[in-house]
């Protein structure tokens, strides 16, 4: 899977007829940092009025290319977050390995024409649809693990659900979400929860090698050890911003018995909530939680809730939360000890696509009661849509702050919780409901921020954020906009949030 080290790009003087013609394959080897990309160059200076060739790029791939009425086009256009839906390409490259990964580019930049990567598609701002050129990586999921070493290597493509499956077998895991049909290229690039992370850091945490191939064709094998500066980027700032990866390699870790938990509580929340928060944030490392409010249309009250697993026998659960349950006892639970695979069954969801915004905020410490009371009032204020108005958190800290703010793009270390607020709706909602209910999300954002931080997880996009390039990368964007200025200094890859030149 990543044996292309030398990477093979046209010559200087071929025309792209000529170039077409000799084949991706056949044309002049490229060392890495020569200056032979003057045919980029003079592509990109091409009059923007020249009319795409898109026979030409389906002739280069060896994937196949989409183009608006085909039998699937419909579907693979259609991105996680359907208010971004009716952004349509006039093209979806289906790729097949880094060559074609790479004919993309230099077609598009030939042509003038803008471009995204898709992997998994579930960009909760819909920043993998574009109007141009969607180059698809979602066909490169093979995931391949070794018995003797634990390391697994993954296509670009592979979603959570193919990490699932080669993994089982294997009695291994890395960090996941899950949700089944989320990319692990975004996963990955932006961070990356799961329930394992206290115990075992951030996805990419447990990153140990990618390739990416740059808008200059040329594709990097990046490691602590080869191209460490774009390392470091892409471990939390790589979605979008610097390259196309066609490849992951991850140290997986081995996996036993869990018990899995999902509890909900109608009565008493503030009590509950404090109660429930003091256990967690006292917990080994080996829980993973998640705690929800919601406020669901046509419900009287809000419901509690949380959902997780702990890295023990199911006494040991039940003894973290004697407490709470002394406070209160739950309206609905589940306990159960299953192996770590059969148990993330019971946590997974498959991520259909649906409507919703969701904002986000990283706390530090306990959460006051003041917070807690101000999050009851904002969801028992929710105007109310079809769907659910809802504030949750995931529980960090343990091994994710074995790293330093600085060790890597990823910033947000030091915190006990990443918290969100989120709205969900459907097409039964009018404007004037769904405006309403937009500016009960925006408030109740702007009001957590006393409680929590400024900062935001970079994963959780929001394309209303403020000052969001602090937000989602805080001091470390310097060192972000002179990676993104040496490794894609025309700003090919470009949307709403990335990382500016
Ligand atoms: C239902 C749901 C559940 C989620 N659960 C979790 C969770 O448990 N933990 C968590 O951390 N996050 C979670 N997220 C957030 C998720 O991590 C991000 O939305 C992530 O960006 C999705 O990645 P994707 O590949 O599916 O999306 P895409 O929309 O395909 O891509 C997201 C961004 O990355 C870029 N990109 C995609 N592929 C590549 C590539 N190969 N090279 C370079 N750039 C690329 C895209 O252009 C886009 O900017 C969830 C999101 C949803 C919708």
């Amino acid at each position: 899977m990543h044996n292309e080290s030398i990477e093979q790009t046209p010559p200087v003087s071929l025309s792209r007829r000529q170039f077409l013609r000799a084949g991706t394959g056949a044309a002049l080897g490229l060392g890495l940092g020569l200056p032979s990309l003057g045919w980029l160059t003079g592509c990109t200076s091409l009059p923007p009025s020249r009319t795409p060739a898109w026979n030409e790029l389906a002739a280069s791939l060896q994937g196949s290319l989409l183009r608006p009425g085909a039998p699937d086009f419909a579907a693979k256009a259609r991105p996680w977050a359907l208010q971004y839906a009716s952004t349509l390409p006039q093209g979806i490259a289906q790729c097949l390995g880094e060559a074609d990964v790479r004919a993309c580019l230099q077609w598009a930049q030939a042509y003038k024409v803008p471009l995204v990567a898709r992997s998994g598609g579930h960009s909760y701002a819909g920043y993998s649809t574009t109007t141009g050129l969607m180059v698809d990586v979602s066909a490169m999921n093979r995931v391949d693990i070794d018995g003797a070493t634990g390391i697994a290597q993954l296509g670009g493509g592979a979603r959570n659900k193919h990490v699932y499956a080669a993994c089982r077998p294997y009695g291994r895991a890395v960090t996941h979400g899950r949700c089944k049909d989320v990319g692990v290229a975004g996963l990955v690039l932006g961070g990356g929860i799961g329930f394992n992370m206290r115990a075992h850091g951030l996805t990419c945490d447990g990153l140990t090698e990618t390739r990416i191939v740059l808008a200059d064709g040329r594709a990097l094998t990046c490691s602590a050890n080869e191209n460490a500066e774009l390392f470091w980027a892409i471990r939390g700032a790589g979605g979008g911003n610097f390259g196309i990866h066609t490849g992951f390699t991850f140290q997986t870790f081995p996996v036993g018995m869990y018990t899995v938990f999902a509890m909900t509580w109608t009565g008493r929340l503030a009590d509950v909530f404090a109660a429930l928060q003091d256990m967690a944030l006292a917990a080994p490392d080996g829980l993973g939680m998640k705690l929800s409010v919601v406020a669901k249309a046509g419900a009287s009250g809000l419901t509690l809730s949380i959902l997780g697993q702990l890295a023990g026998p199911q006494d040991e659960l039940k003894a973290l939360l004697a407490p709470v349950f002394a406070v209160r006892a739950p309206d609905t639970a589940i306990v159960e000890e299953r192996g770590y695979w059969d148990a993330q069954e019971f946590l997974s969801e498959d991520g259909t696509p649906e409507y919703s915004h969701e904002r986000s905020r990283f706390a530090r410490g306990a959460l006051s009661g003041a917070a807690i009371q101000a999050i009851l009032a904002n969801l028992r204020e929710w105007p109310g849509t079809t769907v659910a108005g809802t504030w949750k958190f995931f529980l960090m800290g343990g091994k994710i702050d074995a790293y330093a703010p600085t060790d890597m793009a990823f910033v947000h270390r030091g915190y006990s919780m990443i918290t969100s607020a989120e709205l969900e709706w459907s097409p039964a909602d009018s404007p004037a409901v769904l405006a309403k209910n937009q500016e009960w999300l925006s408030r109740f954002h702007d009001r957590m921020e006393q409680y929590t931080s400024e900062y935001c997880y970079q994963n959780f996009i929001d394309p209303s954020q403020r000052d969001y390039l602090h937000a989602y990368y805080g001091e470390n964007l310097p060192q972000l906009k002179a990676a993104k200025r040496r490794y894609d200094p025309t700003d090919l890859f470009r949307y709403p949030q990335s990382i500016p030149v």
